[in-house]
């Protein structure tokens, strides 16, 4: 049987500079908080635990004073910045540089934009990223995620569109598209108020059509990521699409060895957030299981 493991899936370099971060900060021996999750995925989250890494919610944020916080790949609301100032939290910044870009390309836009312009972002309402862009606009910013959501969009006004890194660009199209013919609808002409900005992580794009490839080339793709990771959700809809033996887990516990009978490829990957001693985890049960049967 193959079994191959996809060499593009796991940490994209945002995450995988978030993780190096903590770990440099964890070795001088040093307590170190994160604000929120540093990965979408429980089982790494347990590993940084156990080296000493302290995640925290806002509440418990907003009272520390005189320590070291991670923010992580993310990135923050200024408000968040602000907190740290006035607590004298040393801040270990691990915002993903591409956010970090995309987060002043949205200030800009706000600062430029006539009083009635919106800045839409294509992304999930409570998550960490969109929070931290969202925040760039003074809370003004409106967030879609759903078609259904299109109806909080005034298509009398000049709209400027953009996406949280991590959302499907097939997605980001069908949204726009829509967003267009709603202007048309009421003003008769999309192009003058529609500004989109695809601002899609490239790593993030290349990981669809590489997977769209991997997907098509075993009898089954065993796809590894926490519930929680949204461009989890989305790369592994992918592989579904082309693969319909596709299976969604977590971890190597979770893999029902039913699955890999009478089959003679196995493609295991992951999302953005999926660490690779997890991929490598689950094939060495399945190689296991072979050597047992
Ligand atoms: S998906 Fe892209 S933008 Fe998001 S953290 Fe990773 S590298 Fe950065």
């Amino acid at each position: 049987m193959i079994i191959e493991i996809d060499l593009y899936s796991g940490f994209c370099t945002g995450v995988k500079k978030a993780i190096d971060r903590a770990e440099k900060e964890l070795e001088k021996g040093e307590t170190v908080y994160c604000l929120g999750d540093i990965v979408h995925n429980t089982q790494e989250i347990l590993r940084l635990k156990s080296m000493g890494l302290i995640t925290i919610d806002y509440k418990t944020f907003k009272e520390l004073k005189n320590c070291k916080v991670l923010f992580r790949a993310h990135g923050e609301p200024p408000e968040s910045y602000e907190i740290a100032r006035k607590n004298n939290i040393r801040i270990i910044d691990a915002t993903c540089s591409i956010v970090s870009s995309l987060q002043r390309k949205i200030k800009c836009s706000i600062d430029r934009i006539s009083g009635d312009g919106q800045i839409v972002i294509l992304g999930k309402e409570d998550h960490a990223e969109v929070i931290g862009l969202v925040g760039q606009t003074g809370g003004k910013a409106i967030v879609v995620e759903q078609l259904d959501d299109l109806t909080k969009i005034d298509y009398t006004k000049p709209v400027y569109l953009y996406a949280q890194t991590t959302k499907a660009k097939d997605h980001f199209l069908i949204m726009k598209e829509e967003i267009k013919n709603r202007i048309k609808q009421v003003k008769g002409d999309s192009e003058e108020t529609l500004s989109s900005f695809e601002t899609i992580c490239v790593q993030v794009l290349n990981r669809e059509t590489h997977l769209r490839n991997f997907a098509g080339q075993h009898d089954i793709i065993l796809f590894i990521s926490d519930p929680k990771s949204s461009n989890g959700k989305m790369l592994y809809e992918i592989c579904k699409k082309i693969n319909p033996r596709s299976f969604f887990f977590s971890d190597e516990k979770e893999l029902d060895l039913n699955w890999i009978k009478n089959v003679s490829s196995v493609g295991i990957c992951g999302a953005t957030s999926t660490p690779h001693w997890l991929m490598q985890k689950v094939k060495n049960k399945i190689i296991e299981n072979i050597k047992l049967t």
